[in-house]
């Protein structure tokens, strides 16, 4: 899906220029502040969803609506939501081809037309639309959906249009992947807490056979048809074999160790690592890139406790649903398997203590304690309460005076302190989440570096002993292992020399593996917890910004959502011009309850020349996002001196971009204290700043639009106004011509000359006319508005038309039922544009044709119909038939004058009306122009 990225922005560029002088044919902006303000207002995102679609397809007055997710595979569009309730597009659309297929593969609007060449739409077809435009909704530089207009009857969309249903659809993006993922959350906290009862279900059975079985049907829960769960002996020969969903007689056909010779034989020398993920082994040996589960597939994790010698084998086949297995449906049967095979290990244990009374007390002890520990992993995943108990238990077992726990930071560079029992310095030892001990440094960080257990008789001897234990003599570390990556260390020291044997280095092994396990699972499910805080911050943190289009409110939200979202002091918004040697402060935010931050922050439209501060400048060259810390040597000295001046600890800067075109730099302050950030708070910060950069971008776009329009009525107002004087003089003066020419009067030729002077003039005299009426008709509304009678002033019209069609030998017919309602409206606006069409049909019809002028009403609407048997327009020329000053000049028609305002006029006025024009047209047969107009309903 990837070669769709950013395209979306270019698409932005280009609306730009071609959508210049329509934007007046209706209210873009009206409709997108009526969307900002839904998706301010809403806080269910699928209701927003449907609010905006109703909103969209109300303006663009089209029959159905429809936006399609593209689901997590990226192969099919799901239905997300529709204009109407009850509307019937379809559930699910494979995108292969058709419209939407067109729109998402290309990665901008396409209408109908332009997918009929490839056989058209399968949808439209059936539905029975004429007329469709779909558009890709984008989030984060990729392409998540499409959104589509339907309509019945064929109808021009003008550029403007086009571009006002991307931005909306740009809107929607974060709305729709935000609904997205938290479905996925919501099955992945379903997930959790299936296993998490499972877990402890499994723990608090006395029976390991039932434990066993039970834990096979509880893998089964977790999405699959088949399960089977082999327990090897000491030997490595089989013990049991337990199963769900697979017949006797099926089971005797599976391999001795459940999975073929040859690929046990990989797993043991180490060759498969390439199909292991998540814990289990994948292995896909036809049509690899397949979603589909295919009948060769074999899924199975691979049991073992020591990280030695495999105890069993569990094999999943037949996962419901057919797909194979995501990642994140792996992850739960990894830990499950992981409990499995510490089940059987507990019950060997039992086994082996009852066979020497001496290790009997020890060992159940042990085993209790686990028991215990693992129960409250499972009921609250409380990972410190599970930690407290394992050092309490370390130290009563091996005698030791201290205990320390640390966990490995994100970026497994360093050691935060969790659990302490027992006198510790802090002075030599001041670490904590905003300053990791260093894994380079000491005997802790050696067990975390090896990932090997460290014993040190007496501390005095070993260079690496850092006395933060002030009374300590012995040490003792072990790494807390899982999957290879080191978790944590855990370490113990005594006041004595010796204190520590081969016997406590064994037990604290034990007692480390199962402290990983339990370190795993709590960390797993904060990274779950930690992907649903995030979302939900930047979902609403988008609302924020998404929800003006008033560029100084937008950048004022985006500074106080970065603030936020990250958790920080204050934030700042710098311009950013090309080429330029300054930057300039936009937007500067300060968090109010951040009343102990002293940071110095500058003013709105203070400029801060580039090159005194090396770090902004380094950002503004590389375009990508960089953290500046008071507290790292590495820093240059003029960052340094800035930092210090304006008593900053941490700053975090993102570079505004859409596209490759930097618009700014956002700068993120902590003044409070020194503040490191993970590399997940990183990227969530360039998230919220791409999807802040695009809004500001459309912001941009639509100030721009906005004083072009405005720019655009003045000129013409201007021009037409100042012009008008002028012309009426040439045209006096050409008539004093004509009779000072000479005595006789002029010459033939100069009767010529002088008629083609009189017809320009008039052109131009009409032109005026129609720009002046068509801006009169913009700027202002409603006034001098009554109720009339329509069907009078059609009447009139066509009277007044009549001797112009007789010229031409046209039958001029009039069809008018008796008892048509009134019309609420301009009697002259809707006179001039009646008057347009009969006109038109009178002026684009050759001599001795046919129009006819019907008038009807469904009970609710009147409707006109002025149908000629004239010139016809072709098909390529109908999409722009109103836009201003088209003329579609067909064969035949080039003698015909004309201003191509007249149907731009016809419209503007029709809708200005509530109602809507429409036309049908073939080349050589005719034309029917026609619109409808609310009736005013007598009140009875
Ligand atoms: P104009 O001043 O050129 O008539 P309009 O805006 O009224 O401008 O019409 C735009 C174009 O639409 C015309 O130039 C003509 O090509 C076409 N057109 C309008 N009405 C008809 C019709 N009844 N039959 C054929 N073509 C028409």
């Amino acid at each position: 899906m990837l070669r769709f990225a950013r395209r979306h922005v270019e698409h932005a560029k280009g609306k730009r220029h071609s959508g210049k002088m329509q934007m007046s044919d209706f209210e873009p902006l009206a409709v997108l502040e009526q969307v900002n303000a839904q998706l301010a207002a809403s806080k269910d995102a699928r209701v927003a969803l449907c609010q905006v679609l109703g909103i969209l397809g109300d303006w663009f007055s089209c029959a159905q609506a429809g936006l399609w997710r593209l689901d997590k595979t990226g192969h099919m569009l799901q239905l997300a939501a529709t204009m109407h309730e009850g509307d019937d597009l379809p559930e699910h659309v494979l995108p292969s081809q058709g419209l939407l297929a067109a729109a998402l593969d290309r990665g901008e609007p396409v209408m109908l037309d332009a997918v009929k060449a490839e056989g058209g739409d399968a949808l439209c077809r059936e539905a029975g639309f004429v007329q469709a435009l779909a558009v890709p909704v984008w989030w984060h530089g990729r392409v998540v959906g499409v959104l589509a207009l339907f309509d019945y009857s064929e109808r021009a969309c003008s550029a403007p249009e086009v571009g006002v249903v991307g931005l909306v659809a740009g809107y929607l993006g974060a709305m729709l992947s935000a609904d997205s993922l938290t479905e996925e959350l919501a099955s992945e906290r379903e997930r959790w807490r299936r296993l998490q009862h499972t877990i402890r279900r499994v723990l608090t059975l006395t029976d390991v056979e039932e434990s066993l079985q039970e834990a096979v049907e509880a893998t089964q829960a977790l999405g699959w048809h088949k399960v089977a769960l082999a327990i090897f002996d000491g030997e490595g020969a089989i013990e049991r074999v337990y199963a769900v969903g697979i017949s006797e007689e099926e089971l005797a056909e599976y391999p001795t160790y459940l999975v073929p010779a040859a690929i046990w034989a990989q797993v043991n020398s180490g060759a498969l690592e390439w199909a292991y993920r998540q814990g289990l082994y994948c292995v896909w040996p036809s049509e690899p890139d397949s979603l589909r589960w295919q009948p060769d597939d074999l899924v199975f994790a691979v049991l073992r406790v020591r990280g030695e010698k495999a105890i069993g084998v569990l094999r999943l086949d037949a996962p419901m649903g057919g797909l194979r297995p995501a990642p994140e449906a792996l992850r739960p049967i990894d830990i499950l398997a992981t409990q499995i095979a510490y089940l059987v290990e507990n019950a060997r244990l039992v086994q082996q203590a009852s066979q020497s009374a001496d290790m009997l007390a020890q060992q159940v002890e042990e085993l209790s304690m686990m028991h215990r520990a693992d129960r409250e992993l499972s009921t609250h995943l409380d990972v410190d309460r599970v930690m407290s108990l394992t050092m309490d238990w370390a130290l009563r077992r091996t005698g030791a005076d201290t205990g320390l726990l640390m966990l490995t930071t994100e970026d497994g560079r360093g050691l935060i302190p969790s659990v302490t029992m027992g006198y510790i310095d802090y002075d030599i030892f001041p670490y904590d989440v905003q300053h990791p001990f260093p894994i380079e440094q000491g005997i802790m960080g050696r067990a975390a570096r090896t990932g090997k257990a460290q014993l040190v008789r007496n501390v005095r001897a070993d260079r690496d002993y850092i006395p933060f234990i002030p009374a300590a003599r012995s040490f003792l570390s072990v790494p807390l292992s899982m999957r290879g990556e080191v978790l944590g260390v855990l370490a113990l020291a005594s006041a004595q020399l010796d204190a520590f044997d081969e016997a406590d280095v064994h037990f604290l092994e034990r007692l480390g593996r199962r402290a990983a396990v339990a370190l795993d699972n709590a960390r797993l499910f904060r990274r779950v917890e930690q992907m649903a805080n995030d979302m939900a911050t930047l979902y609403f943190a988008t609302q924020a910004i998404t929800s003006t289009l008033e560029r100084d409110a937008m950048l004022q939200r985006i500074a106080e959502a970065m603030t936020t979202a990250l958790e920080c002091s204050s934030a700042i918004i710098f311009d950013y011009q090309p080429a330029a040697v300054d930057v300039q402060v936009l937007a500067v935010y300060r968090l109010e309850e951040a009343v102990e931050s002293r940071e110095v922050l500058p003013e709105v439209q203070e400029t801060i020349p580039i090159p005194t501060f090396p770090a902004l400048q380094t950002v503004i060259e590389q375009q990508s996002p960089m953290v500046l810390r008071v507290a790292d040597p590495s820093i240059s000295q003029l960052d340094r001196q800035y930092m210090l001046e304006d008593r900053i600890h941490t700053m975090i800067f993102l570079p505004l971009l859409t596209q490759d075109e930097l618009l700014g730099v956002a700068v993120v302050v902590e003044g409070r204290h020194d503040r490191v950030f993970s590399p997940n708070e990183i990227s969530k910060a360039e998230t919220l700043a791409s999807q802040a950069a695009v809004a500001l971008r459309q912001s941009m776009l639509y100030s721009e639009v906005l004083e072009l329009e405005k720019l655009k009525s003045e000129m013409i107002r201007m021009a037409s106004h100042d012009l008008r004087n002028p012309l009426n003089n040439i045209m006096g003066y050409i008539e004093l011509l004509a009779y000072s020419l000479s005595p006789d009067g002029p010459t033939p030729d100069q009767e010529q000359y002088l008629d083609n002077l009189r017809r320009s003039a008039q052109t131009m005299g009409s032109l005026l006319e129609d720009l002046l009426t068509l801006e009169r008709i913009e700027s202002q509304r409603e006034e001098g508005w009554t109720t009339f009678d329509f069907a009078g002033l059609v009447t009139e019209v066509v009277e007044e038309h009549r001797s112009s069609a007789e010229l031409k030998q046209h039958a001029l017919r009039f069809f008018c039922p008796p008892g048509l309602p009134s019309v609420h409206g301009s009697v002259i606006q809707i006179r001039q544009a009646v008057a347009n069409l009969v006109s038109n049909a009178i002026k684009y019809t050759p001599d001795g044709g046919e129009i006819r002028v019907v008038l009807s009403c469904d009970g609710e609407r009147l409707m006109l119909e002025v149908i000629d048997n004239g010139y016809g327009i072709s098909k390529e020329r109908q999409a722009r038939i109103f836009e201003r000053f088209y003329r579609a000049k067909e064969p035949g028609t080039d003698h015909i004058s004309g201003t191509g305002l007249g149907l731009s006029l016809v419209k503007t006025v029709i809708e200005r009306h509530g109602g809507q024009v429409w036309f049908t047209s073939e080349l050589g047969e005719g034309s029917t122009f026609g619109f409808w107009l609310p009736a005013v309903l007598s009140e009875e």
